[in-house]
Protein backbone atom coordinates (compact mmCIF):
# COMPACT_ATOMS: atom_id res chain seq x y z
CA UNK A 1 0.00 0.00 0.00
CA UNK A 2 1.35 3.51 -1.03
CA UNK A 3 0.97 6.23 0.89
CA UNK A 4 2.23 10.09 0.22
CA UNK A 5 3.13 12.42 2.65
CA UNK A 6 3.49 15.96 1.60
CA UNK A 7 4.65 19.62 3.25
CA UNK A 8 3.68 22.70 1.17
CA UNK A 9 5.19 25.70 1.45
CA UNK A 10 3.82 28.97 0.33
CA UNK A 11 6.20 28.30 -2.96
CA UNK A 12 7.33 25.16 -2.47
CA UNK A 13 6.20 21.18 -1.82
CA UNK A 14 7.96 18.46 -0.32
CA UNK A 15 7.07 15.00 -1.00
CA UNK A 16 7.57 11.17 -0.07
CA UNK A 17 5.75 8.31 -1.32
CA UNK A 18 5.85 5.11 1.26
CA UNK A 19 5.55 1.65 0.65
CA UNK A 20 3.82 0.77 4.07
CA UNK A 21 4.12 -2.35 4.09
CA UNK A 22 7.86 -2.20 5.06
CA UNK A 23 7.46 1.78 5.31
CA UNK A 24 10.36 2.64 3.05
CA UNK A 25 10.50 5.61 0.61
CA UNK A 26 9.83 4.41 -2.76
CA UNK A 27 10.75 8.40 -3.68
CA UNK A 28 10.72 11.15 -2.34
CA UNK A 29 11.49 15.03 -3.77
CA UNK A 30 11.00 19.03 -3.65
CA UNK A 31 9.64 21.14 -6.06
CA UNK A 32 10.73 24.37 -5.52
CA UNK A 33 9.84 28.60 -6.60
CA UNK A 34 6.30 27.51 -6.69
CA UNK A 35 4.95 30.89 -9.08
CA UNK A 36 8.05 32.47 -9.64
CA UNK A 37 10.93 32.46 -12.20
CA UNK A 38 13.68 29.79 -12.38
CA UNK A 39 11.18 27.13 -10.80
CA UNK A 40 12.43 23.56 -10.71
CA UNK A 41 12.11 20.27 -9.23
CA UNK A 42 13.90 17.46 -8.10
CA UNK A 43 12.85 13.72 -7.21
CA UNK A 44 14.74 11.03 -5.86
CA UNK A 45 14.07 7.29 -6.83
CA UNK A 46 16.25 4.37 -5.48
CA UNK A 47 19.58 5.69 -6.29
CA UNK A 48 18.73 7.42 -9.05
CA UNK A 49 17.67 11.32 -9.18
CA UNK A 50 16.38 13.82 -11.79
CA UNK A 51 16.01 17.49 -11.55
CA UNK A 52 14.09 20.13 -14.39
CA UNK A 53 13.89 23.64 -14.49
CA UNK A 54 10.15 23.88 -15.19
CA UNK A 55 7.41 26.11 -15.39
CA UNK A 56 5.88 25.62 -12.05
CA UNK A 57 3.12 28.81 -12.35
CA UNK A 58 0.84 27.27 -9.11
CA UNK A 59 0.76 24.20 -6.86
CA UNK A 60 -1.97 22.24 -8.85
CA UNK A 61 0.62 22.39 -11.88
CA UNK A 62 3.52 20.69 -9.66
CA UNK A 63 1.35 18.36 -8.02
CA UNK A 64 0.35 17.45 -11.85
CA UNK A 65 4.20 16.96 -12.72
CA UNK A 66 4.98 15.30 -10.18
CA UNK A 67 1.97 12.87 -11.06
CA UNK A 68 3.00 12.19 -14.15
CA UNK A 69 6.82 12.38 -13.42
CA UNK A 70 5.81 9.29 -10.89
CA UNK A 71 4.17 7.24 -13.79
CA UNK A 72 6.85 8.20 -16.32
CA UNK A 73 9.48 6.96 -14.53
CA UNK A 74 8.36 3.53 -13.79
CA UNK A 75 7.68 4.16 -9.58
CA UNK A 76 4.15 3.89 -9.92
CA UNK A 77 1.93 1.99 -12.66
CA UNK A 78 -0.98 3.81 -11.74
CA UNK A 79 -2.71 7.04 -9.94
CA UNK A 80 -4.58 4.09 -8.16
CA UNK A 81 -1.43 2.95 -6.77
CA UNK A 82 -1.90 5.94 -4.16
CA UNK A 83 -4.21 4.74 -1.98
CA UNK A 84 -3.94 8.57 0.82
CA UNK A 85 -2.24 11.71 0.89
CA UNK A 86 -1.13 13.17 4.48
CA UNK A 87 -0.86 16.80 5.00
CA UNK A 88 1.41 18.05 7.06
CA UNK A 89 -0.13 21.33 8.94
CA UNK A 90 1.57 23.77 11.57
CA UNK A 91 -1.57 25.29 13.15
CA UNK A 92 -4.52 23.25 14.11
CA UNK A 93 -4.91 25.83 16.71
CA UNK A 94 -6.67 24.21 19.80
CA UNK A 95 -9.33 23.05 18.01
CA UNK A 96 -7.25 19.22 16.63
CA UNK A 97 -5.67 17.32 18.96
CA UNK A 98 -5.52 14.26 16.54
CA UNK A 99 -4.94 13.74 13.01
CA UNK A 100 -8.06 13.62 10.87
CA UNK A 101 -9.62 13.44 7.48
CA UNK A 102 -9.53 16.50 5.58
CA UNK A 103 -12.90 18.02 5.08
CA UNK A 104 -14.41 21.17 3.59
CA UNK A 105 -14.70 22.26 6.72
CA UNK A 106 -11.06 21.32 7.73
CA UNK A 107 -9.79 23.45 4.79
CA UNK A 108 -12.33 26.05 6.60
CA UNK A 109 -10.54 25.82 9.68
CA UNK A 110 -7.24 26.19 8.28
CA UNK A 111 -7.76 29.54 6.89
CA UNK A 112 -9.19 30.15 9.86
CA UNK A 113 -6.28 29.64 11.93
CA UNK A 114 -4.20 31.72 9.36
CA UNK A 115 -3.57 34.62 12.58
CA UNK A 116 -1.54 31.71 13.99
CA UNK A 117 0.45 30.50 11.14
CA UNK A 118 0.17 33.18 8.60
CA UNK A 119 3.57 31.91 6.35
CA UNK A 120 2.49 28.55 7.02
CA UNK A 121 -1.52 27.51 6.80
CA UNK A 122 -2.24 29.28 3.42
CA UNK A 123 0.16 27.89 1.91
CA UNK A 124 -1.05 24.25 3.21
CA UNK A 125 -4.19 24.90 1.52
CA UNK A 126 -2.74 25.49 -1.56
CA UNK A 127 -1.29 22.05 -1.26
CA UNK A 128 -4.65 19.97 0.01
CA UNK A 129 -6.25 22.36 -3.42
CA UNK A 130 -4.32 21.37 -5.60
CA UNK A 131 -4.02 17.37 -4.64
CA UNK A 132 -8.34 17.58 -4.33
CA UNK A 133 -8.24 19.27 -8.12
CA UNK A 134 -6.01 16.90 -9.76
CA UNK A 135 -6.63 13.56 -7.12
CA UNK A 136 -10.54 14.73 -6.35
CA UNK A 137 -11.19 10.68 -5.10
CA UNK A 138 -8.06 10.32 -2.75
CA UNK A 139 -8.72 10.30 0.33
CA UNK A 140 -6.87 12.92 2.50
CA UNK A 141 -5.62 13.49 6.04
CA UNK A 142 -4.38 16.31 8.07
CA UNK A 143 -1.51 15.86 10.42
CA UNK A 144 -0.79 19.09 12.71
CA UNK A 145 2.42 20.16 14.54
CA UNK A 146 0.46 21.77 17.54
CA UNK A 147 -1.92 18.60 17.31
CA UNK A 148 0.55 16.20 20.06
CA UNK A 149 0.73 19.54 22.27
CA UNK A 150 -3.26 19.49 23.11
CA UNK A 151 -2.59 17.66 26.45
CA UNK A 152 -0.74 20.45 27.88
CA UNK A 153 -3.10 21.27 30.80
CA UNK A 154 -3.57 25.08 31.15
CA UNK A 155 -0.85 25.55 33.74
CA UNK A 156 1.57 24.90 30.97
CA UNK A 157 -0.25 26.57 28.19
CA UNK A 158 -1.56 29.56 29.62
CA UNK A 159 0.77 32.48 29.78
CA UNK A 160 0.71 34.85 32.83
CA UNK A 161 -1.04 37.45 31.24
CA UNK A 162 -4.69 39.41 31.34
CA UNK A 163 -6.57 36.28 30.82
CA UNK A 164 -9.11 38.35 28.71
CA UNK A 165 -6.45 38.00 25.91
CA UNK A 166 -6.75 34.00 26.02
CA UNK A 167 -10.81 34.19 26.16
CA UNK A 168 -11.19 36.61 23.67
CA UNK A 169 -8.16 35.97 21.36
CA UNK A 170 -6.84 32.64 22.03
CA UNK A 171 -3.65 33.99 23.00
CA UNK A 172 -2.03 30.83 24.22
CA UNK A 173 0.84 28.32 23.92
CA UNK A 174 0.14 25.58 21.19
CA UNK A 175 3.66 24.06 20.47
CA UNK A 176 5.43 22.58 17.11
CA UNK A 177 7.39 20.13 16.22
CA UNK A 178 4.87 18.28 17.36
CA UNK A 179 4.48 15.19 14.87
CA UNK A 180 8.84 14.79 15.85
CA UNK A 181 8.49 15.05 19.26
CA UNK A 182 5.10 12.46 18.90
CA UNK A 183 7.45 9.94 16.82
CA UNK A 184 10.93 10.41 19.50
CA UNK A 185 8.02 9.12 22.36
CA UNK A 186 6.94 6.38 19.98
CA UNK A 187 10.15 5.08 19.20
CA UNK A 188 11.27 5.22 22.58
CA UNK A 189 7.89 3.40 23.80
CA UNK A 190 8.82 1.13 21.22
CA UNK A 191 12.42 0.29 21.59
CA UNK A 192 12.17 -0.02 25.73
CA UNK A 193 8.70 -2.10 25.43
CA UNK A 194 7.43 0.33 28.01
CA UNK A 195 4.80 3.58 28.00
CA UNK A 196 4.76 4.99 30.83
CA UNK A 197 8.20 6.94 30.47
CA UNK A 198 9.38 10.39 31.26
CA UNK A 199 11.01 11.43 28.10
CA UNK A 200 12.68 15.27 27.59
CA UNK A 201 12.80 15.52 24.17
CA UNK A 202 15.31 17.76 22.23
CA UNK A 203 14.61 18.64 18.76
CA UNK A 204 17.72 20.94 17.78
CA UNK A 205 17.66 21.63 14.23
CA UNK A 206 17.79 25.28 12.55
CA UNK A 207 14.10 25.40 14.33
CA UNK A 208 14.66 23.67 17.73
CA UNK A 209 12.23 22.84 20.77
CA UNK A 210 12.20 20.92 23.93
CA UNK A 211 9.21 18.53 24.80
CA UNK A 212 8.50 16.97 28.35
CA UNK A 213 6.33 13.62 27.40
CA UNK A 214 4.90 11.75 30.21
CA UNK A 215 3.38 8.40 29.73
CA UNK A 216 3.24 9.04 26.00
CA UNK A 217 1.58 12.53 26.62
CA UNK A 218 2.80 16.09 25.97
CA UNK A 219 3.09 17.49 29.67
CA UNK A 220 4.90 20.92 28.05
CA UNK A 221 6.50 22.41 25.72
CA UNK A 222 9.08 25.27 25.10
CA UNK A 223 7.70 26.83 21.75
CA UNK A 224 4.65 28.63 22.55
CA UNK A 225 1.54 31.15 21.03
CA UNK A 226 4.64 30.95 17.21
CA UNK A 227 7.56 29.18 17.25
CA UNK A 228 9.74 31.91 18.12
CA UNK A 229 9.97 31.07 22.32
CA UNK A 230 11.81 28.79 24.14
CA UNK A 231 15.25 27.95 23.41
CA UNK A 232 18.00 29.69 20.72
CA UNK A 233 17.98 28.82 17.45
CA UNK A 234 19.19 29.42 13.91
CA UNK A 235 17.94 32.48 13.72
CA UNK A 236 15.35 32.76 16.33
CA UNK A 237 16.17 34.38 19.47
CA UNK A 238 14.30 31.99 21.59
CA UNK A 239 12.62 33.53 24.66
CA UNK A 240 13.70 37.41 25.32
CA UNK A 241 12.22 39.96 27.73
CA UNK A 242 8.88 41.41 25.16
CA UNK A 243 9.87 45.08 26.49
CA UNK A 244 13.59 44.60 23.79
CA UNK A 245 10.76 45.30 21.18
CA UNK A 246 9.13 48.54 21.76
CA UNK A 247 13.15 49.98 22.78
CA UNK A 248 14.82 48.65 19.54
CA UNK A 249 11.63 50.33 17.70
CA UNK A 250 12.30 53.74 18.74
CA UNK A 251 16.47 53.41 18.49
CA UNK A 252 16.39 51.77 14.97
CA UNK A 253 13.11 53.64 13.56
CA UNK A 254 11.61 50.23 12.99
CA UNK A 255 7.63 48.54 13.21
CA UNK A 256 7.21 45.80 15.99
CA UNK A 257 6.76 43.64 12.96
CA UNK A 258 10.13 44.48 11.68
CA UNK A 259 11.56 43.86 15.13
CA UNK A 260 9.74 40.57 15.09
CA UNK A 261 11.39 39.67 11.82
CA UNK A 262 15.01 40.81 13.64
CA UNK A 263 13.89 38.06 16.28
CA UNK A 264 13.02 35.20 13.59
CA UNK A 265 15.80 35.80 10.93
CA UNK A 266 18.15 37.59 12.31
CA UNK A 267 19.54 36.21 16.34
CA UNK A 268 20.22 32.97 17.07
CA UNK A 269 23.31 31.53 15.80
CA UNK A 270 23.55 34.24 12.97
CA UNK A 271 22.30 37.16 16.01
CA UNK A 272 24.97 36.17 18.33
CA UNK A 273 27.94 35.19 16.26
CA UNK A 274 27.13 37.56 13.50
CA UNK A 275 29.01 34.84 11.27
CA UNK A 276 26.60 31.85 10.32
CA UNK A 277 23.20 30.44 11.58
CA UNK A 278 24.33 26.87 10.71
CA UNK A 279 25.74 25.02 13.94
CA UNK A 280 28.40 23.19 11.60
CA UNK A 281 29.77 26.70 11.28
CA UNK A 282 29.56 27.73 14.42
CA UNK A 283 31.17 24.60 15.35
CA UNK A 284 34.20 25.07 13.04
CA UNK A 285 34.38 28.44 14.36
CA UNK A 286 34.26 27.63 17.85
CA UNK A 287 37.15 25.51 17.11
CA UNK A 288 39.22 28.09 15.37
CA UNK A 289 39.31 30.11 18.26
CA UNK A 290 36.54 32.88 16.88
CA UNK A 291 35.16 34.14 20.33
CA UNK A 292 31.65 35.04 18.60
CA UNK A 293 31.23 31.44 17.86
CA UNK A 294 32.17 30.20 21.23
CA UNK A 295 29.95 32.50 22.63
CA UNK A 296 27.19 31.46 20.42
CA UNK A 297 27.78 28.09 21.36
CA UNK A 298 27.61 28.12 24.92
CA UNK A 299 24.74 30.12 25.08
CA UNK A 300 22.53 28.30 23.12
CA UNK A 301 23.91 25.02 24.88
CA UNK A 302 22.55 26.89 28.03
CA UNK A 303 19.55 27.57 26.80
CA UNK A 304 19.20 23.82 26.02
CA UNK A 305 20.11 22.71 29.87
CA UNK A 306 17.79 25.58 30.86
CA UNK A 307 15.15 23.84 29.60
CA UNK A 308 16.23 20.11 29.99
CA UNK A 309 16.53 21.29 34.14
CA UNK A 310 12.91 22.56 34.24
CA UNK A 311 11.55 19.90 32.32
CA UNK A 312 12.98 17.21 34.88
CA UNK A 313 11.47 18.99 37.60
CA UNK A 314 8.22 19.23 36.05
CA UNK A 315 8.25 15.84 35.32
CA UNK A 316 9.60 14.15 38.70
CA UNK A 317 12.62 12.80 36.69
CA UNK A 318 13.77 11.31 33.75
CA UNK A 319 13.96 7.93 32.06
CA UNK A 320 15.01 9.06 28.53
CA UNK A 321 16.85 12.51 27.76
CA UNK A 322 16.48 12.05 23.58
CA UNK A 323 18.36 14.12 21.05
CA UNK A 324 16.77 14.34 17.14
CA UNK A 325 16.65 16.53 14.38
CA UNK A 326 19.69 17.84 12.06
CA UNK A 327 21.98 19.51 15.42
CA UNK A 328 20.67 17.10 17.85
CA UNK A 329 21.14 13.65 15.38
CA UNK A 330 24.69 14.94 13.99
CA UNK A 331 26.19 16.87 16.22
CA UNK A 332 28.85 14.65 18.97
CA UNK A 333 30.04 17.93 20.11
CA UNK A 334 27.17 19.76 21.09
CA UNK A 335 25.60 16.36 22.58
CA UNK A 336 28.74 16.24 25.25
CA UNK A 337 28.42 19.75 25.57
CA UNK A 338 25.04 19.57 26.93
CA UNK A 339 25.31 16.12 28.70
CA UNK A 340 28.22 17.66 30.75
CA UNK A 341 25.88 20.03 32.17
CA UNK A 342 23.35 18.17 33.41
CA UNK A 343 26.06 16.04 35.21
CA UNK A 344 25.01 17.10 38.76
CA UNK A 345 21.28 15.76 37.97
CA UNK A 346 23.55 12.51 37.22
CA UNK A 347 23.14 12.51 33.11
CA UNK A 348 26.37 10.88 31.91
CA UNK A 349 27.69 9.36 28.31
CA UNK A 350 29.16 6.81 26.90
CA UNK A 351 31.52 9.03 24.99
CA UNK A 352 32.23 5.83 22.23
CA UNK A 353 28.52 5.49 21.95
CA UNK A 354 28.20 9.01 21.21
CA UNK A 355 30.39 8.87 18.21
CA UNK A 356 27.29 8.30 16.18
CA UNK A 357 25.49 10.44 13.77
CA UNK A 358 21.74 9.69 12.51
CA UNK A 359 20.45 6.23 13.81
CA UNK A 360 18.86 5.35 16.84
CA UNK A 361 21.25 4.64 19.86
CA UNK A 362 21.48 4.69 23.20
CA UNK A 363 24.42 6.69 24.13
CA UNK A 364 24.62 7.12 28.07
CA UNK A 365 27.09 4.95 30.18
CA UNK A 366 26.11 2.52 32.29
CA UNK A 367 26.15 4.75 35.53
CA UNK A 368 23.87 7.43 33.49
CA UNK A 369 20.82 8.52 35.96
CA UNK A 370 18.65 8.49 33.04
CA UNK A 371 18.87 6.89 29.42
CA UNK A 372 20.03 9.00 27.13
CA UNK A 373 19.14 8.33 22.91
CA UNK A 374 20.18 9.93 19.71
CA UNK A 375 16.58 9.16 17.79
CA UNK A 376 16.29 10.10 14.30
CA UNK A 377 13.04 11.55 13.62
CA UNK A 378 10.71 10.73 10.99
CA UNK A 379 8.15 13.46 10.19
CA UNK A 380 7.32 12.24 7.03
CA UNK A 381 6.97 8.85 8.03
CA UNK A 382 4.72 9.48 11.15
CA UNK A 383 2.39 11.60 8.66
CA UNK A 384 2.07 8.58 6.22
CA UNK A 385 1.50 6.20 9.28
CA UNK A 386 -1.33 8.53 10.29
CA UNK A 387 -3.24 8.65 6.79
CA UNK A 388 -2.74 4.97 6.92
CA UNK A 389 -4.38 4.71 10.21
CA UNK A 390 -7.42 7.02 9.63
CA UNK A 391 -8.09 5.53 6.10
CA UNK A 392 -8.45 2.35 7.31
CA UNK A 393 -11.02 3.16 9.85
P1 LIG B 1 15.25 22.25 10.00
O1 LIG B 1 14.52 20.96 9.62
O2 LIG B 1 14.76 22.90 11.24
O3 LIG B 1 15.50 23.17 8.87
P2 LIG B 1 17.48 20.43 10.47
O4 LIG B 1 16.81 19.47 11.39
O5 LIG B 1 17.82 19.98 9.10
O6 LIG B 1 16.71 21.80 10.42
O7 LIG B 1 18.82 20.91 11.20
C1 LIG B 1 19.67 21.86 10.66
C2 LIG B 1 20.82 22.04 11.63
O8 LIG B 1 21.46 20.77 11.83
C3 LIG B 1 21.88 22.99 11.13
O9 LIG B 1 22.26 23.88 12.15
C4 LIG B 1 23.04 22.07 10.79
O10 LIG B 1 24.27 22.68 11.01
C5 LIG B 1 22.85 20.93 11.75
N1 LIG B 1 23.51 19.73 11.22
C6 LIG B 1 23.14 19.02 10.14
N2 LIG B 1 24.03 18.03 9.90
C7 LIG B 1 24.99 18.14 10.86
C8 LIG B 1 26.19 17.43 11.16
N3 LIG B 1 26.59 16.40 10.40
N4 LIG B 1 26.92 17.82 12.22
C9 LIG B 1 26.52 18.85 12.98
N5 LIG B 1 25.40 19.56 12.74
C10 LIG B 1 24.66 19.22 11.70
Amino acid sequence: MKIMSINAGSSSLKFSLFNMDNEEVIASGLFERIGIDQSKYKIKYGDEQISQEIDLPDHAVAVSILLDKLIDLGIIKSLEEIEGIGHRVVSGADVYGQSVPITDKVINDLIAFKDFAPLHNPAHVLGIEAFKKVLPKIPMVAVFDTAFHQTMDEISYLYPVPYRWYKEYKVRKYGFHGTSHRYIALTLANELNRQDLKIISCHLGNGGSITAIKDGKCIDTSMGFTPLSGIMMGTRSGDVDPSIIPFIMEKEGKNASEVIDDLNKKSGFLGLSEYSSDSRDIEDGALEGKANCILAEEKFVRTVVNYIASYYVLLGGCDVLAFTAGIGENSINTRMKIVEKLACLGFQLDVEANNVRGQLQKISSKDSSSMIYVVPTNEELMIARDTLEIINR
